[in-house]
């Protein structure tokens, strides 16, 4: 992987029977070359039918969440909302049926491929998402069909289920009930079902083989993962490791480690890699330079703000837009 994948320039958020939302990967510089003529009048009616979909008050909740978030202290943040789920935390219960498709699931699906029943409560009938906003450009560097496999491919596309317990569209059942490659049908047809624009986005022709992650394994108790993704779910983070533990001479460098970025995501990982490393040459007494640690950037605009809601926190008073 090293070196190999190229930075994307936006994403587009594919919901079936609903206008795709493409939005650029960065507001600064804000880049419009991600879009045609055809996306960018589908985006902006997206945007603004999520107002058509989900009732203004029901908005004006998400906004205000949103808000809170920005300008919380990480007091706060790890003290009290770390403890409650996405869909509490949003107040899902009793919204509408597009406030909790599209912000309470669809939102998280796209941010972290998350297991939204083990982190929020919601109502979904989509199992699928992850794939290059502009199918032309490759996300690799590099020839692709001759660094990889026999030559007949000439892209990957990485795609995580993220539910496995609502029936699919194809056979009408979970992803737990269907075989590999009945689940590969079934990916295949719910990817279709939202990406069949007219663009040639997607093509039955495009697939070379495919694979599912071989940690999947069905037994007669069920469906197992050797390998589960570090999902964060509420409470968690106090049962995380620090990089150093406990036990002087072991150091531990994962995703799952306790670090500043706390999301399970490549750059969670290579912080606490680089903690690790830190913490071993100050134990071994080494003069080398530790690596670099960095924060989860916070707009320092907001500063000001999520410090007058620290002292609140301190002070046991609720957010001041609580
Ligand atoms: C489908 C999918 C999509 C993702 N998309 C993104 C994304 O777009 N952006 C992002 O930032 N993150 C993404 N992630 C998350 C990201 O891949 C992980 O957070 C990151 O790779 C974790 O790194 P790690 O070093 O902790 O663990 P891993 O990358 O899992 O590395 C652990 C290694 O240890 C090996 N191993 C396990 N057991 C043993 C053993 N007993 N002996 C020897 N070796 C062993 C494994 O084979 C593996 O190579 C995605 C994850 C998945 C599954």
């Amino acid at each position: 992987m090293f070196d190999k994948p190229v930075a994307g320039h936006g994403s587009r958020m594919a919901i079936s029977g609903t206008p795709h939302f493409t939005a650029p990967a960065s507001i600064a510089p804000l880049r419009f070359d991600i879009y045609d003529p055809l996306s960018l009048q589908e985006s902006l009616t997206a945007a603004f039918s999520l107002g058509g979909s989900i009732p203004p008050p029901e908005l004006a909740v998400f906004i205000r969440k949103l808000v809170m978030f920005l300008t919380n202290s990480l007091e706060r943040r790890n003290g009290q909302w770390e403890h409650e789920t996405w869909a509490q935390t949003l107040e899902a219960d009793g919204k509408s049926k597009g406030y909790l498709e599209i912000l309470v699931s669809a939102l998280t699906r796209q941010l972290v491929s998350a297991l939204t029943r083990q982190l929020v409560s919601a109502l979904t009938r989509q199992l699928v998402a992850a794939m290059p906003a502009e199918r032309a450009v490759s996300l690799w560097r590099g020839d692709f069909a001759q660094r990889y496999g026999d030559g007949s491919a000439h892209d990957c596309l990485s795609v995580d289920i993220s539910d496995w317990d609502t029936p699919g569209i194809l056979y009408g059942r979970t992803a737990k009930q269907c075989t590999p490659e009945e689940i590969a049908r079934e990916v295949w047809a719910q990817m279709s079902a939202c990406l069949e624009d007219g663009t040639g986005a997607i093509d039955d022709n495009d697939i070379a083989s495919w694979f599912l992650d071989p940690g999947v394994k069905w037994g007669a108790g069920g469906v197992t993962n050797d390998t589960p993704l570090v999902i964060n779910t509420a409470g968690s983070l106090a049962n995380r490791s620090e990089a150093h533990t406990a036990i002087p001479n072991l150091f531990l460098a994962g995703d799952y480690v306790r670090n500043d970025i706390d999301l399970a995501t490549m750059e969670g990982a290579n912080e606490s890699a680089r903690a690790a490393v830190g913490a071993l040459l100050q134990t071994a007494g080494s003069p080398a330079a530790p690596p670099a640690l960095y924060k989860l950037h916070e707009p320092p605009e907001l500063e000001p703000l999520r410090r007058i809601n620290a002292d609140r926190y301190r002070a046991g008073q609720p957010h001041m837009l609580a």
